[in-house]
């Protein structure tokens, strides 16, 4: 949980606790629980209603009942596997028979005669109900059903158990639960009614009925979410606010000058993100804006008129992509619409010889250079712009959130449009990109054919390359796209080198096969690339570098090894290398061995082309830790809300980080104290919050 604790009895050492010996110390130590205060925020996973009591005759198949009865076989036998069989059997008044059954581990020693509760899923197995590792409950003869009615469960290590953490539990709130601070202001607990952090955390422990857990639960989740909300509000308030970023309008005789260098209409969407982004350039106001769009939908044309924008304005302007691959394409799209025109431009990226460097740096400095398309090369620290207007960042969800404030750093006060053709569902790109606008491009341009997606067995093989021949001789080109690069034994991928060398002498040795992968010089990576686009090569084999961006209009075949290694989202920005021509595209899947939740994927992909509807499905898949990945977002992993599944909670939680942080911009008031030190604590870094306000 994002909140400190300063308190010395929250500072204890779990193994302090009475009956927590210090093997037991560890185990809990293996769960990242080391002090007292660590022990009341292991939150349980789920919850067990015990309230359920059912009579053995009335029993329903798979439900969670807790059905109470005396002892009256026990039985413990050797299957034929050498697994230890106990069975515990129980009767009611109704003189019908239940049976507990553990392998290997029992629980307790039970008796003849025992009253006990046996709490699970009963499934009918020949002619009995069993139970199999039921909860179990030794009642006092005048006990109506268990004590403890709703049963909390933890995530907990194997030897560790349930009874003793509970134990714990039950110390660990006594002696130190009003020590833990209230991050909640009273406003809001007010607001949306929850139990204040003490109730809550023992409702969350020892709650009396599920329901009021899952209001506890509830609270420690929006806790998270607020914690999140009101630091990126502040962040956004705070870029807001800031000294004025120059004033970049566009007129009519710009407007037309621009328009004139693309050689195509602009779509309807290019058109509305252009109109949102000028209206930004034309304010004092730095723009944060988040250009999302699906792959090929058109986002360089959108941002090459941002950057001659401010060029028109006598500024300087930065593009910069992740690989050097798709700087040295932008650069080259670029350069050549520019080539009638006045704009100084230079590519800057990581291969540059020093003097040339050292040169580039020079001019960049000076301002004799307008336009700069590069790597992180740019954001070293001893690139210094003159004048610099305007940042595009391309495939912005391939940096992180400490490369972006690095290139925030770039140059003052900048305008900033960031791209990226993950899409990503809206209240997620608001929690994510909390602090950046979103404008969308959906449409894509005119002509554009679904690409025909396959998955196809082993067998097909030979019939798939002879299709790819056919293509091939027709004058289109193709990829073919392997996972690794190097042969790995225990993986056994197939690796580019070799299917490169397989294809090239065996089934495609009429064409000209070319390479590249992301361990080549940046030389040959340039090579291979300009004599693919310049179609000297007719089929390359290649790995992920080619994920984001290329693009290649007569490319219009890909086969792609091992597609179960990729992600959804991952395919789809690589099946959208050949969906950029007017002709229909065709892609290819070839699978290894496979698991289900593989087969659940490209089933998906091979039925749906739109890329937000997929990256939905890959988030709800993979959940969204690895969707975005730490590194991704840089926010780190929620603990216990998830974005997706939580989204009701999200929303509130952004509404009421705004009114507060409007009311009260620094969070200086004494009631927001506590609220404030957590945002700091969990985010201060990350979001570069050296204060709030
Ligand atoms: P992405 O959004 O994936 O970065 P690109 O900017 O690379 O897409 O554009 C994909 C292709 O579509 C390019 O070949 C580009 O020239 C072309 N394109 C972009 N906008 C239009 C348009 N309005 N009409 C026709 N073709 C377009
Ligand atoms: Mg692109």
């Amino acid at each position: 949980m994002p909140r400190s604790f300063r308190h010395p009895v929250l500072l204890q050492r779990v193994d302090s606790l009475r009956g927590v010996a210090s093997r037991r110390g560890e185990l809990l130590a293996n769960l990242g629980i080391k002090t007292v205060g660590d022990l009341l925020f292991h939150f349980p996973r789920s919850f067990d209603d015990l309230s359920n009591v059912t009579q053995i005759d009335a029993i329903l198949a798979g439900e969670m009942q807790t059905i109470i009865g005396e002892v009256v076989e026990l039985e413990s036998k050797e299957l034929n596997d050498g697994r230890r069989v106990m069975q515990v059997v129980i009767a009611d008044g109704k003189g019908r028979v239940v049976a507990g059954t553990w392998f290997n581990v029992c629980p307790r020693q039970f008796r003849y005669g025992q009253r006990v509760a046996f709490s699970g899923k009963p499934k009918w197995f020949r002619n009995h109900w069993s139970i199999q590792h039921p909860r179990v409950e030794v009642l006092e003869p005048t006990e109506a059903g268990p004590n403890q009615n709703v049963i909390p469960i933890y995530p907990l290590t194997e030897n560790l158990r349930a009874e003793d953490l509970r134990d714990a539990m039950r110390q660990a709130l006594a002696m130190a639960v009003e020590h833990v601070v209230e991050v909640l202001p009273a406003s809001v607990l007010e607001k949306r009614k929850y139990p204040g952090v003490a109730q809550a955390l023992w409702q969350m422990h020892f709650p009396e009925v599920v329901a009021q857990a899952l209001q506890a639960k509830r609270r420690f989740i929006y806790e998270e979410f607020l914690t999140l909300q009101v630091a990126l509000a502040a962040r956004r308030r705070d870029l807001r606010d800031r000294q004025p970023a120059p004033l970049l309008p566009v007129d009519a005789v710009i407007d037309a000058h621009i328009r004139k260098l693309f050689p195509f209409k602009l779509t309807g969407d290019q058109d509305k993100a252009i109109r949102v982004i000028c209206k930004d350039l034309g304010s004092a106001k730095p723009m944060q804006r988040l250009l999302q769009a699906d792959v090929g939908a058109g986002k360089t044309a959108v941002a090459v008129y941002a950057m001659l924008v401010a060029v028109a304005n006598k500024h300087q302007v930065a593009l910069m992509a992740p690989t050097e691959v798709l700087a040295r394409q932008h650069w080259q799209t670029i350069d050549r619409m520019l080539e009638k025109s006045r704009v100084r431009r230079l590519l800057l990226t990581g291969g540059l010889p020093a003097r040339e460097r050292e040169a580039a740096l020079v001019a960049i400095k000076d301002g004799a250079v307008d336009l700069v398309v590069g790597t992180q090369a740019l954001v070293q620290d001893d690139v210094r712009f003159a004048k610099l207007g305007l940042v595009v960042i391309d495939e912005q969800h391939k940096f992180g959130v400490h490369q972006r404030a690095r290139i925030r750093k770039l140059g003052g006060q900048a305008h900033y449009l960031v791209m990226t053709a993950t899409p990503i569902p809206r209240t997620i790109a608001l929690t994510v990109f909390g602090d950046l606008d979103v404008s969308v491009l959906r449409e894509l341009p005119p002509g554009r054919q679904p690409v025909k997606t396959r998955w196809h067995s082993e067998a097909e093989r030979e019939r798939i390359e002879e299709d790819i021949r056919k293509r091939l001789r027709e004058g289109r080109q193709a990829f073919v796209v392997c996972p690794l690069v190097e042969e790995s034994e225990t993986l056994d991928l197939k690796a580019a080198e070799g299917v490169f060398a397989q294809l090239r002498d065996g089934p495609f040795k009429e064409f000209r096969v070319g390479i590249l992968h992301g361990q080549q010089s940046a030389d040959d990576k340039d090579r291979s690339m300009a004599d693919f686009r310049d179609g000297k090569v007719d089929l390359l084999v290649a790995t992920l570098v080619i994920e984001v961006g290329i693009d290649i209009p007569n490319a219009t075949v890909m086969l792609i090894e091992h597609a179960e290694r990729f992600g959804l989202s991952q395919l789809h920005q690589l099946r959208g290398r050949v969906s950029r021509g007017l002709s229909p595209g065709e892609c290819h899947l070839f699978t290894g061995s496979i698991t289900d939740e593989a087969k659940e994927r490209l089933k998906i992909f091979t039925r749906t082309g739109d890329g937000f509807k997929l990256a939905e499905e890959d988030a709800r898949l993979r959940g969204l830790g690895e969707f975005f990945g730490a590194r991704q977002h840089g926010l780190g992993d929620l603990e216990i809300g998830d974005l997706l599944h939580d989204r009701e909670l999200l929303d509130l939680a952004r509404t009421d980080a705004w009114e507060l942080i409007l009311a009260d911009p620094g969070l200086k008031l004494p009631e927001h104290a506590a609220l404030r030190a957590a945002v700091l604590e969990r985010y201060g870094q990350t979001l570069d919050l050296s204060e709030i306000g």
